[in-house]
């Protein structure tokens, strides 16, 4: 369309009063650029839930959005919320998730036993005093978008009692890639535990190792440009971490464990405020942990870290690695869900019935016309999307059954896998988005959008063209 002075007069007239609306809050008003730690402890015992302010911690740098300082993703469990107390203004949000909501999930915790974990907030640090809200997403509720609040406290910045004295940790920074403003940029901050002094070489060819594997896939192949990555290169007493099912316990800093919740190659570290002290040594939106480890493992938990364990270079298992590497980063940067469901976890209904999990890859199905991906779908793919899911089990129980086998023919297990591939490959809608059953953890009642993703198969596939969108809507609320 050729503008007319008429027109372009108008378009001047409304475009700045367009632009003041989609702002929100202003930074600058509300906020000094560094950031707010708020530490504090999460207890829960026979479905009660407490939460106990520890400290507050001033941190150099704000290294999130100065633009989106309200979350409109609508991911993760919790959401903290910030107020202006003076006003009740909504000054800043995000949603994020914990290793309580997951703990809470668990056996024990069904059982009644009564556990604590260190939680932190990071914020930006407020001008004024602020209500500092935490709510949890409400079980139920369809779409799963309703929060009630089940924590606040009144926080005065200027009371005296925010720590800024800076930890002395004698472990070198560095920035390794990107040249952007931090408020501008996706901040990926990797940590390395279980490296001694010695093996710090290794901690930055295992680095760099990953770093072309994420930048090597899609959305983050288009998208490396809106990143900054920083590493701490921390030092550990004794290589490797703990594995507790086997008796070994190590001396590692960020005291990263195999066999978290019982699961053996679930690595996750309960020792929050010494990651957080170390973290606050470089700017970041997405901490990552590499743990210097052979054997397989990792986690990723929305919002809080990633952790991957980092193999090694000529072993046979190193392509592992680099699917658990990006796997993870796709749960706790994008909050993405886990699609594959043929695998022991140690959750219990990790996706309550008749609540649509807010994960942007995963539904189940309450109302097919409203399916979240839905307009990306061609037409004429059915919702359910038929598949040979009882073939493709019987496979995979196969090959769980082998692999159980003490000194199993690595040859014969590769075979079933390339036969698992190819049975998916063979579908009649592979390639399609649809509505897939089986996922999240269940084999019926939640569906996958795709028949293949990298949240799926433990293979170096790429991600689905869902978790793709989702991915990139993180990216770009972080880089604008
Ligand atoms: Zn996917």
């Amino acid at each position: 369309m050729r503008l007319t002075p008429a027109r372009l007069a108008m378009c001047l007239a409304v475009v700045p009063v367009l632009a003041l609306a989609g702002t929100g809050p202003e930074f600058s008003r509300h906020f000094l650029p560094k950031t707010l730690r708020v530490d504090y402890y999460h207890t829960g015992c026979r479905g009660q839930e407490f939460f106990a302010l520890d400290q507050l911690v001033e941190q150099p740098v704000w290294a999130g959005s100065r633009t989106n300082l309200i979350d409109t993703l609508n991911l993760g469990k919790y959401l903290v919320k910030v107020f202006d107390l003076a006003t009740n203004e909504l000054i800043y949000s995000r949603g994020f998730c914990s290793i309580f909501g997951e703990w809470e999930t668990t056996e024990e915790a069904r059982e009644g036993i009564c556990r604590t974990f260190h939680e932190s907030a990071l914020i930006p640090f407020p001008r004024r005093p602020i209500q500092f809200v935490i709510a949890k997403r409400m079980e139920g509720r369809y779409s799963g978008s309703a929060f009630r609040d089940v924590f606040w406290a009144t926080i005065d910045p200027s009371a005296g009692n925010v720590r800024a004295d800076r930890p002395s940790y004698p472990f070198a920074v560095k920035k390794i890639r990107g040249d952007g403003d931090p408020s501008r940029k996706v901040d990926l901050l990797i940590l390395g535990d279980g490296y001694t002094e010695q093996e710090l070489p290794k901690f930055r060819k295992d680095v760099s190792r990953f770093l072309n594997d994420l930048f090597g896939i899609s959305p983050f192949k288009e998208h490396a440009s809106d990143f900054n990555v920083w590493t701490v290169e921390v030092v550990s007493r004794e290589s490797g971490i703990d594995e507790p099912d086997r008796g070994i316990w190590r001396q590692n800093a960020l005291g990263c464990t195999y066999n978290a919740f019982g699961t053996a190659r679930y690595v996750l570290t309960f020792e929050n405020k010494t990651v957080r002290d170390i973290a606050s040594l470089a700017p970041y939106d997405q901490l990552y942990i590499l743990v210097n480890s052979e054997r397989y493992g990792g986690g990723g938990i929305f919002n809080l870290y990633s952790i991957c364990y980092a193999g090694s270079e000529r072993r046979g298992e190193e392509w592992w690695a680099d699917y658990v590497f990006v796997h993870e980063f796709g749960h706790a940067f994008g909050g993405l869900g886990d699609e594959y469901y043929a695998s022991s976890v140690s959750y219990l209904d990790f996706y309550p019935k008749g609540t649509e999990p807010w994960e942007p890859n995963l539904t189940v199905l309450l109302d097919p016309a409203k399916l979240k991906w839905r307009d990306l779908m061609e037409p004429g793919v059915p919702v359910p999307t038929p598949w040979e899911k009882a073939k493709y089990d019987s496979l995979a129980a196969l090959r769980a059954s082998l692999a159980a086998r003490p000194g199993s023919n690595p040859d014969s297990l590769a075979r079933i896998e390339a036969a698992m591939n190819g049975l998916l490959r063979a579908q009649r809608f592979w390639g399609k988005v649809g509505a897939y059953e089986g996922a999240g953890y269940a084999s019926s009642g939640v569906y996958r959008p795709f028949l293949d993703c990298r949240m799926f198969s433990k293979s170096l596939t790429d991600f689905c063209p869902v978790c793709q969108r989702a991915l990139a809507r993180v990216i770009r609320f972080y880089a604008e």
